[in-house]
């Protein structure tokens, strides 16, 4: 087993001391790997892959928090809405309008952070500002689903200044969103910008919540 207790209660002493809340990000990881991090006290995993999460949710204990942190196509919003307690990616309203019908069949609210592109970087997804302010427009007629804060992912670089510089700039959109008018069921608290690579960094620039993988459970494949 390749969990890496030591570094797990390193991780959590320092991030308590800033009071920035870990997500364990176990793709691709068994669940013994899973268990033995919960037996050192986690609650909170975040899985990218709606097949792997519905495998894995049943097969341990209940008080688990799942975090979506993935790409989340529409089309599979139905199967994680029952147990799902925060999705991190969303980056569409369209996404967001499904969300919301899969947690009222469920009769639940689900709790979604919007998320911002900030990378200098083709690949990844987010939204930029004024799609932001589109989703936000549109927010109150979405009874089922809350908006609890803003998500991003900076450069894969070497350049830390860069990295930097990426985080900075969600942490403006972020504080920028927290001082306008909102609707009821947007309440922007949680930052998650933060992994393994940079973790420091967006702590230093701002994060409330980081997701961290192979740092606790050894490299992915
Ligand atoms: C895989 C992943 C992480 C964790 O990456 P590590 O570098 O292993 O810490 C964090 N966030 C997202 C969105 C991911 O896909």
């Amino acid at each position: 087993m390749a969990v890496n207790i030591e570094s797990y209660k390193s991780i959590i002493d320092e991030l308590a001391s800033k009071r920035v809340q870990l997500v364990a990000v176990s793709k691709t990881k068994p669940v013994d790997d899973i268990k033995a991090l919960y037996d050192a006290g986690q609650r909170d995993f975040g899985e990218n892959y709606v097949q792997e999460i519905t495998e894995k949710q049943p097969a341990l204990p209940a008080d688990i928090h799942w975090h979506f942190i993935g790409h989340l196509q529409s089309n599979k919003v139905k199967y994680i809405a029952p147990f799902v307690y925060l999705i991190h990616g969303v980056d569409s309203l369209k996404l967001l309008q499904e969300i919301n019908k899969q947690a009222a069949k469920n009769n639940r609210i689900i709790d979604c952070l919007l998320q911002i592109y900030i990378a200098q970087e083709e690949s990844k997804f987010g939204l930029d500002e004024n799609e932001l302010q589109e989703i936000i427009a549109n927010l109150s007629s979405l009874a089922n689903v809350r908006v609890t804060g803003l998500m991003g992912m900076a450069s894969f670089s070497d350049d830390l200044s860069k990295v930097r510089s990426e985080f900075h700039n969600l942490k403006t959109i972020f504080d920028k969103l927290k001082s306008q008018e909102l609707p009821a069921n947007c309440q922007p608290t949680l930052l998650s910008m933060g992994m393994s690579g940079d973790y420091q960094i967006a702590i230093e620039e701002g994060s409330t919540m980081v997701r961290i993988g192979s740092l606790l459970f050894g490299a992915r494949k």
